[in-house]
């Protein structure tokens, strides 16, 4: 058959987890914690499977969890939302970028998106007959350049995908960059699209700029979040969105027949360890700063460069100091000669940006972190 997606292969996610288990090598590469869910979660999840809820859920989400949902967003950005048109629980941020895409985006529009860029989201921009137009962020702050964003808008234009804190820089934007964008989708048809599924992971007593503190451009937004990233529970795969009712409706059309709904015991879960535990999402900034200064530490003696991490879960680090190859080669070496799993940027833009970078995750246990570390001040 003739494919859809010429440029698609398997995920550098995928590749590198294959190619760790291969050389047994300490994974620091796909973004996933090595410890356990809150055990009061698992209980919950337990509980709800023992007591019946294995049936379909409502197709949009549990009425518990959306609520509780709309309760963190008044509470944490000052923005009231209707649990019931504004909140859709989807499998994974994955699956609502992809229906958000799909509900708005017809072939022949443009969705601008910054390099670089989470790798779900061309291929989903692909699917509609639509075109991705990639502008490179401004390397190393891994800053928006908006005048770069002016000059790319065209009538064709009819999504902005950002992404705070950023995959893979851990890069944040800023009220000033929300009121640049406010400015430039003003009086145009153009969806803001953001994937915040690092929004309770900032740093340094940073707050997380949330496009849902800013009403102008909430009221043209889909926001993406996941509950994998906050309660350490990737493989639930839970995640949601939320926008105004009319994208709501939209956003509705595409999830029903997508999956129909999600997984029901975790959103029964979700909901009631967040009604009994509101504060665990403000412990987790301190929770990663700590390993996030933990692992900058042992790494100190190395030949790696450490970049700034303002948010996120990972630590770019540049190598050239250890090897003059590019990121892909690089990382094929380390996880096969230095046993250590990493992921290069390469595969998140349009055009190789030649820089020596690659992305290490922390959200390690100590003993983890320790191993990766051993071996990375080897080299
Ligand atoms: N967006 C970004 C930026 C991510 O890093 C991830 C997962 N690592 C996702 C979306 C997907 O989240 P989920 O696992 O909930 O589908
Ligand atoms: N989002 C995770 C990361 O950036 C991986 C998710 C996946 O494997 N698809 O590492």
């Amino acid at each position: 058959i003739e494919t859809k997606l010429p440029k698609v292969g398997t995920t550098i996610f995928s590749v590198m987890s294959h190619l760790a288990v291969q050389h047994k090598a300490v994974n620091l590469g796909q973004g996933f914690p090595d410890f356990e869910p809150p055990q009061a979660l698992r209980d919950a999840l337990s509980s709800a499977m023992a007591n019946g809820l294995n049936q379909y859920a409502p197709g949009i989400g549990t009425a518990a969890l959306r609520e509780q949902i709309a309760l963190k967003t008044e509470r944490l950005y000052g923005h009231k939302v209707s649990p019931d048109s504004d909140v859709t629980i989807t499998s994974g941020a994955t699956e609502a970028l992809f229906a958000a895409i799909a509900a708005v985006v017809r072939a022949g529009d443009e969705v601008i998106v910054f390099d670089p860029a989470y790798d779900s989201y061309e291929p989903a921009i692909d699917l509609q007959g639509a075109r991705a137009v990639h502008i490179p962020l401004t390397v190393p702050s891994f800053s928006i350049d908006w005048q770069r964003v002016r000059d790319a808008i065209t009538s064709r234009t009819r999504m902005i995908l950002i992404n705070s804190p950023h995959n893979p820089s851990g890069a944040v934007l800023s009220s000033a960059d929300l009121e640049e964008l406010a400015t430039i989708v003003r009086d145009t048809p153009i969806v803001v699209l953001s994937d915040e599924v690092y929004e309770h992971i900032v740093y340094d007593g940073a707050a997380h700029e949330s496009v849902l503190r800013h009403p102008e451009l909430a009221a043209r937004s889909i926001v993406v979040s996941s509950f994998g990233k906050t309660y350490h529970c990737t493989g639930w795969k839970v995640g949601y969105a939320v926008a105004p009712a009319k994208l709501s409706a939209e956003f509705r059309k595409v999830h029903q027949y997508l999956t129909f709904c999600t997984f029901h015991p975790a959103q029964a879960a979700f909901a009631q360890f967040l009604a009994s535990n509101p504060e665990h999402y403000l412990e987790l900034p301190a929770f990663y700063q700590e390993k996030r200064d933990r692992f900058r530490k042992l790494l100190t003696p190395s030949r790696l460069k450490l970049l700034d991490v303002p948010g996120g879960y990972f630590q770019l680090v540049d190598y050239s100091a250890i090897r003059d190859e590019d990121d892909l080669a690089f990382c094929e070496w380390l996880v096969k000669e230095g046993g250590v799993a990493a992921i290069p940027l390469t595969p998140f833009y349009e055009k190789a940006p030649g820089t020596r970078l690659a992305r290490l995750c922390f959200a390690k246990s100590d003993a983890t972190m320790d191993a990766a570390a051993e071996r990375l001040c080897k080299l």
